[in-house]
């Protein structure tokens, strides 16, 4: 297989040449947003809603993308082609660009692109059949007065130590509380609880605004469920006969096992499967052709 090549700045360089300024605020800071994107079966899923949501997050952290949506889509869609993906996870990132040792970002005149894009399969693998064991971390989800979760910033060490922590304490996935205890989302995922053949996912305010979740409420909205948008506690979670969360990279995965309790008959459930099910009928199918 050719070398994958990565876009930088509107050029195209060998994945072993793609290299990061060790001055890049992006790297010594964080300083910095990006998006994670698929592509199945040729086409890229959701891709004007990720591009959008690039460029809100670098508006609320006023960075000003250098280039237009329409050529950002391009330059993504280019990447693929260059890399002959047709299936693929992409990694947009905006950083603040190269500047000095210092924090303020008027030093770094020049915003960096960077688009990764590679193959990647089902990211928790077997676990789908027989569903995650999460933990509800100590470490509460960052406030949204201080770094809002709607940003997607290169800042994800809140996300990093939430998975440490599941990690030490033998879960797949972290699940995060906000600081006033209400639920929030997985370390990379947003959560929805089914209680009585009810579906419920937390407002977006202690959250990130995931496509994945919007698409799953249209999905089960439109195969005659209800999703109600509420704040949900932990008694929510524990009591639930089913969670599944909903993200890019981990798509639509079940919660069997939450803090040690069984979530249901500790089996996947039937709600769950339909949204599994629902999600596999639209990717691939809609979504912007690569090659066209
Ligand atoms: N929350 C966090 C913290 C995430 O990193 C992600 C993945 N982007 C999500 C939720 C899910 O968002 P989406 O469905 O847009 O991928």
């Amino acid at each position: 297989m050719s070398e994958l090549l990565i876009y930088y700045n509107g050029e195209f360089v060998p994945k072993d040449k793609a290299t990061v300024s060790i001055y890049d605020h992006g790297f010594l800071y964080g300083d910095g947003v990006f998006e994670g994107i698929r592509a199945y079966n040729g086409r890229v899923f959701k891709l004007d809603e990720h591009v959008d949501r690039l460029y809100d997050s670098a508006k609320a952290i006023a960075l000003e993308v250098p280039i237009t949506k329409a050529e950002m889509t391009e330059a993504i869609l280019e990447t693929l082609r260059k890399n002959n993906l047709t299936d693929a996870y992409i990694r947009p990132i905006v950083t603040r660009g190269i500047g000095d040792l210092g924090l303020d970002p008027r030093k770094c005149p020049m915003p960096s692109i960077y688009i990764i894009s590679q193959e990647w399969g089902a990211m928790y693998g077997d676990l789908y059949e027989v569903g995650l064991k999460a933990i509800t971390v100590g470490i509460r989800r960052n406030a949204p007065d201080a770094l809002s979760p709607n940003i997607k910033s290169l800042n994800y060490l809140n996300n990093i130590l939430a998975k440490i922590e599941a990690n030490a304490k033998g879960g797949d996935e972290a699940i995060f509380l906000d600081q006033n205890g209400f639920v929030s989302e997985g370390s990379g995922d947003n959560i929805f609880v089914i209680k009585n053949g009810k579906i419920y996912t937390p407002p977006t305010i202690n959250n990130l605004k995931g496509i994945t979740r919007a698409t799953a409420i249209e999905l089960l909205e439109e195969r005659g469920y209800e999703v109600a948008v509420q704040n949900l506690g932990l008694f929510d979670m524990y009591t639930a006969d089913e969670i599944f969360v909903t993200g890019t990279a981990a798509e639509a995965a079940p919660i069997t096992l939450l803090d040690g309790r069984k979530i249901g008959d500790g089996s996947v459930g039937p709600i769950t499967k339909a949204a599994v099910a629902a999600f596999e009928e639209v990717t691939g199918t809609i979504g912007t052709p690569i090659f066209e």
